[in-house]
């Protein structure tokens, strides 16, 4: 087992490069932290990490944790149980249908046992009535939340920044929980600007969510950082027609894979606020590629729909 060393494959940076770009004054680049791991990729390699090492150091041999049936967060999970020897249990949202989709086969495939619960159990995870009747059930077990992030999440994301070396004026990430954008604010203590792109609808309450999670790692305030929050599409894990025929038009003219539940919409962003000279001249951005390419399977006939309209 190899848990000592946060990133044990360096990944790349990629200038993005383009006529566009040039004749808007940006240096646009892309890290791929998606290349990270085969399975446990981008940010989620990042927040597992402390967590897997520190549930190895208490002695827990399960780990346990929530998601939705196409969730990333899943899938890691299931994938660094089976790679550094945790048994996982995934408490997953809503009926189990038949056959699994193909993110539960891969977790499943990995020794993963699934407990389906209802959405309105769902919402009542954090209670502790809820633990204690997990912990009844499953006995004792490393709990990680949904998403993944917790203070131990937030340090392994703030080594993102260590890993880039290059100068820069601008990291964005997509948001989910925050969490990943969080441990950015830290990496950077407040040089530089972090800017998180939210990916579901009525995103504000991530701005407390990053608030909090950063003082609770650092003991600090930062303000080199914002959400934006317009680039939801009309929710988690909603797409359009435009975002779609967007994804498609940068993986051709940049030859970088992206999809759009997260990077996409993020991307989307970042031409969207370079069209309008949100950033200065002469700006380097950077934006970080967290992932989530495994959702792409679960996603392809929603994408065909769209796709057959182009
Ligand atoms: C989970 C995930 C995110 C969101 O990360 P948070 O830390 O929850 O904000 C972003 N991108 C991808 C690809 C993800 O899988």
């Amino acid at each position: 087992m190899n848990l000592n060393k946060i990133s044990p494959y360096p990944t790349p940076l990629i200038k993005l490069e383009s006529d566009y770009l040039n004749k808007q004054n940006v240096n646009l680049y892309i890290k791929r932290i998606d290349l990270i791991h085969p399975y446990i990729s981008g940010n989620k390699w990042f927040k597992l990490f402390y967590n897997l090492i520190e549930a190895k150091e208490i002695g827990e041999d399960t780990l346990l944790t929530f998601g939705g049936a196409f969730s990333n967060h899943i899938y890691a999970v299931a994938a660094a149980g089976n790679e550094y020897g945790f048994k996982t249990i995934g408490i997953i949202r809503g009926e189990k249908h038949l056959p699994l989709n193909p993110t539960l086969r891969f977790a499943e495939s990995c020794g993963m046992k699934f407990y389906f619960v209802n959405r309105s159990l769902y919402r009542q995870k954090e209670s502790s009535e809820f633990k204690e009747w997990l912990e009844d059930k499953f006995g004792n077990f490393y709990l990680l939340p949904e998403g993944g992030t917790n203070s131990l999440a937030v340090k392994g994301c703030s080594e993102i920044i260590t890993s880039i070396d290059m100068e820069f004026d601008y990291i964005c990430t997509a948001c989910g929980t925050g969490g990943t954008l969080a441990g950015l604010v830290c990496g950077l203590s407040g040089k530089e600007n972090a800017l998180g792109f939210s990916v579901l609808k009525g995103g504000d309450f991530l701005i407390k969510n990053v608030e909090r999670y950063i003082q609770k790692f650092s003991g600090e305030i930062f303000h080199n950082w914002d959400i934006k929050l317009n680039y939801h599409f009309g929710g988690y894990a909603k797409i359009t027609n435009e975002l779609i025929n967007f994804v498609k038009m940068f993986e051709k003219n940049y030859g970088v894979p992206i999809e759009p539940i997260y990077t996409g919409k993020m991307i989307y962003g970042i031409f969207d606020l370079i069209k309008n000279n949100y950033f200065k001249k002469n700006s380097t951005i950077i934006a970080l590629h967290t992932g989530g390419m495994q959702g792409l399977k679960g996603l392809q006939n929603k994408i065909k729909k769209y796709a057959s309209s182009l």
